[in-house]
């Protein structure tokens, strides 16, 4: 009996470390599978993860009170995540960029109230593309301010886009309650409107589409780039914001300014197989 017993405890002792081990792996694995990262290394904290659905939208904490949405769209028949930003400050809600479409849009809306309790105060635009602007039309149907610099707004007009209020030219700087917020124009770039917005309570930087997230193989939609003016644009980021210190892309996931540093290393491997 005696002898089974410490069979069995001899067993015990060989094969615990080997589960424990696999129990770990299959843990990371699982955690890596879920593809949200967060750089505050607070958990993520998703309101609707159903990402298969074309009309969900997810929410993501990134730091504080600062939040992003996520939507999908087709480029190229591909699926892609697009990125815009939500402030909740003690007086409103800002949000950076809308979904890809009009559905999702209201979805965020409803989704924004619900968890937050609290009224969208204004929009900001960061250029004319559809996963930035396309819901600007629901918004503007709300009573709710929607605004970009005059060039998006022209833009917008152009393609046919709901047209923004272009009152960012005039003030770049605004608050809303406890949180500050500024937009600035680096130059052409991903298109010759983009702009970024910068929180510097929390320094994060949104920079849209202008930056690409460290898992970009390419410089994706490049229609109505300006490549020659790009990587000086970037420098222009990295100069005026030394102190960011996470960088919000228009794609895929966050992280710090090597994401600015990653998009200039792009544009030269692609000017030089142009
Ligand atoms: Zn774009």
């Amino acid at each position: 009996m005696r002898k089974r017993m410490f069979l069995f405890l001899k067993y015990l002792c060989k094969t615990l470390p080997v589960a424990i081990l696999l129990f770990c792996f299959g843990m990371n694995y699982f955690c890596k599978s879920t593809g949200l990262k967060n750089t505050s290394g607070a958990p993520p904290e998703p309101v609707d993860s159903g990402l298969s659905d074309s009309d969900s939208i997810e929410l993501i904490r990134v730091k504080e009170n600062v939040w992003v949405h996520r939507s999908s769209g087709f480029f190229k028949g591909e699926k892609i995540p697009a990125n815009g930003l939500i402030a909740v400050t003690s007086k409103g809600i800002v949000i950076v960029d809308t979904p890809w479409t009009e559905k999702q849009t209201e979805n965020l809306i409803l989704a924004v109230k619900e968890k937050f309790q609290k009224e969208i105060s204004f929009v900001i635009i960061t250029h004319a593309h559809a996963d930035r602007i396309t819901g600007a039309g629901i918004f503007i149907k709300q009573s709710v301010p929607v605004y970009s610099t005059s060039l998006t707004a022209k833009e917008a007009e152009k393609k046919g886009f709901p047209k923004p209020n272009p009152k960012l030219d005039l003030d770049p700087r605004m608050s809303l309650g406890d949180t500050g917020l500024e937009v600035y124009y680096p130059g052409q770039g991903h298109t010759k409107d983009n702009i970024v917005v910068w929180l510097p309570n929390t320094h994060i930087l949104f920079t849209g589409c202008l930056v690409k997230s460290l898992e970009s193989k390419s410089l994706g939609n490049i229609e109505d780039a300006n490549l020659n003016a790009w990587p000086m644009t970037a420098k222009n980021l990295l100069e005026r914001y030394p102190d960011a210190e996470i960088v919000v892309p228009g794609h895929g996931d966050w992280g710090k300014s090597d994401l600015i540093r990653h998009t200039i290393r792009l544009l030269n491997e692609n000017s030089k197989t142009e």
